[in-house]
């Protein structure tokens, strides 16, 4: 739910002040969203990435910078790609469109493609939402260049700009996502896929705000939950299209969303002068990123810029995160690495707590077959 004008302006001020005095705020993609949404627990990350934050340059100034990115010649090979997906206004992109999500309907001989330029991403969303309007209760094949969409997260407004989004005849909307990786004989890697069908359910799930929003003064404009993905075919510079299912994404990241700590309260519980801009001594850095509870698992090598640090200080702690979220499961009140050695040695733990028994069995097991007394077993 949005907060009152006032609440909304304060909060502003407090994760500018986090940020740090002319840091400019990172804006949250949605690939950061969906790796957020991928572990909700994190209070950390998701502070870091509510108030702009830039964990890259963050991570380095830590002294522990993140093998994050990517290379100058990748973006601007993806650049040239996604241009040519467009050229011609938009010619192949709706065809591809109608060819592989809306067959039935008129073919798109011309297509309107409106003017979303504005000032400030407010203004942008606006200007987006206006033209979607426009184009749903036009009936005719619309093409939005890169919207900005408004997503509410952890009570804070995030923008995002999703590749494109196409208005079919019928009035339903259609996110597509233009990549630059290969599809080779009709199919990619499907690592690859994966990931952009988490942004994809991103974008979705703006969208579907967005035709919330408009339903208040005509039926809600319906938007598919197969997108369009677009990526060059076979090594060429040719486009090929592949329809992408997104319905069980889209419903894990909107459950995932509703977990996240708002992120007011997360602010209003750090300490006053915290501050997070990547100039200040190490020191002091590294005692604002520790102020804030972090959940580390090894996925966040793969989705978060702060994954050495944070890697770091769980293994300092001995804490079981590190093994695993499925260790970790199985491990119930344990959570440190001490605590679950001093139960399987029978030191420390409740004998009915199954995982403890479970450690003490395991224990003798490995004790026999080591020939060893249980204690001298486990070290
Ligand atoms: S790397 Fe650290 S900050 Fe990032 S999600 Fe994992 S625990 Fe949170």
């Amino acid at each position: 739910m949005p907060l009152p004008r006032t609440r909304e302006t304060a909060l502003r001020r407090r994760l500018a002040n986090l940020r740090g005095p002319d840091v400019p705020a990172k804006a949250l993609d949605a690939r950061a969203l969906a790796a957020l949404a991928a572990n909700p627990g994190c209070n950390r990350r998701a502070i870091l990435d509510g108030a702009g934050v830039n964990k890259a340059a963050l991570a380095s100034a830590l002294g522990s910078p993140s093998a994050f990115g990517q290379s100058q010649f990748a973006l601007t090979r993806g650049n040239a790609f996604e241009a040519r997906v467009k050229g011609d206004g938009g010619a192949e992109l709706l065809r591809l469109v109608h060819e592989k999500l809306d067959p039935g309907a008129e073919p798109p001989s011309h297509a309107q493609v409106p003017e979303l330029s504005a000032i400030g991403p407010e203004g942008r969303a606006a200007r987006t939402s206006l033209a979607l309007r426009e184009a749903t209760a036009a009936g005719t094949w619309t093409l939005l260049d890169h919207p900005m969409l408004a997503l509410d997260v952890a009570g804070s407004p995030a923008f995002l700009e999703p590749d494109a989004v196409v208005v079919h005849p019928d009035g339903s909307w259609t996110v597509v996502e233009i990549k630059s990786f290969p599809m080779l004989d009709g199919s990619a890697d499907p690592a690859k896929v994966g990931a952009a069908a988490r942004q994809a359910a991103v974008y979705v799930i703006a969208l579907e705000q967005v035709a919330a929003r408009l339903a208040q003064e005509a039926p809600a404009p319906r938007v598919r939950h197969r997108v369009l993905l677009v990526c060059p075919k076979d090594f060429s510079n040719l486009p090929a299209g592949s329809a992408v299912d997104v319905r069980k994404q889209r419903a894990v990241t909107a459950r995932q969303l509703t977990r996240l700590t708002r992120i007011q309260d997360i602010a209003e519980s750090l300490p006053e002068g915290t501050c997070f801009a990547p100039d200040r001594p190490a020191a002091e850095l590294t005692a604002a990123v520790e102020s804030v509870p972090a959940t580390y698992a090894p996925e966040c090598l793969s989705t978060c810029e702060l994954a050495f640090h944070c890697r770091d200080r769980s293994r300092t702690a001995g804490a079981v995160t590190a093994l695993g979220r499925s260790v970790r499961a199985e491990l119930g009140g344990l959570t440190t690495v001490a605590d679950v050695l001093a139960a399987a040695r029978g030191e420390a733990g409740d004998p009915e707590d199954p995982a403890v028994a479970a450690l003490r069995r395991a224990a003798e097991l490995r004790a026999e077959a080591l020939g060893q007394g249980v204690t001298a077993g486990c070290r």
